[in-house]
């Protein structure tokens, strides 16, 4: 943090509680976390409904959610109406569905686009050169709100070449700014590289495991809809 230079306010941790109970969202809730990340809808829509009835009671601030997971056409209505943000936008059909089933009652739709910085065609996320366009889209979009970027990419070991992955998304967002495009946000880092993503301009970091301990495989599988 100090050799990046920048104070710990510009970093916001989204606090990523996806296979962690509910009971792990209260605790964290009243230690001062505001934002928390999760990846499967159904898991989060459930975690949501439970924090909800026992924050009231102990008088607890709402949690800001953040929706972080890969995204299926069959299950963006559920994220427009239960999520704050959403990371990882990566084609135009998906922020069209966002858009037309946000509530118009509410505020405006946080999104993130996600850029696929590994180049492997498996991956999810945009080429960095068709973020320009996207961001068009989505900027024309109502009830949507483009914020910035987010990627997630393969995970390396050595700190140079974390860093190297995460200076090319902020090369991303620069040029994006450069176009006029809103893009403030820069999601990027986990547990394993969140100090390299923070020397690179990360605004958002997504941590579970260095938070919450180590998710189980069994888990994860069972929380994979
Ligand atoms: C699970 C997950 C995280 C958090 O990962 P940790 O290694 O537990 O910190 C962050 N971002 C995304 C997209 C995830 O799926």
């Amino acid at each position: 943090m100090e050799a990046a230079q920048r104070g710990i306010a510009s970093v916001e941790l989204i606090a990523v509680t996806k296979t962690f109970p509910a009971t792990a969202v209260l605790e964290a809730l009243a230690d001062g976390q505001r934002a928390f990340g999760e990846n499967y809808v159904q898991e989060a829509i459930e975690k949501m409904a439970a924090v909800e009835s026992r924050r009231a009671t102990r008088g607890t601030t709402a949690p800001e959610w953040h929706f972080i997971g890969p995204i299926q056409s069959n299950k963006t209505r559920a994220i427009a109406t239960h999520f704050d943000w959403v990371h990882g936008v990566d084609r135009p059909k998906i922020a069209e569905r966002l858009s037309a089933q946000r509530e118009t009652g509410r505020g405006d739709l946080n999104v993130l686009i996600e850029v696929n910085l590994d180049g492997e065609a498996s991956k999810s996320g945009v080429a960095p050169d068709e973020v320009a366009a996207l961001g068009r889209t989505i900027v024309a979009l109502p009830r949507l709100r483009l914020r910035g970027l987010m990627a997630v990419p393969a995970a390396r070991a050595d700190p140079p070449s974390q860093r190297a992955v995460f200076a090319a998304l902020r090369h991303v967002a620069e040029r994006l700014r450069g176009e006029g495009l809103p893009c403030e946000h820069l999601s990027m880092g986990m547990s394993g590289d969140f100090e390299s993503a923070i020397l690179e301009g990360a605004t958002m970091v997504r941590i579970g495991s260095a938070i919450f301990g180590t998710r189980s495989a069994r888990e994860e599988r069972e929380t994979t809809t």
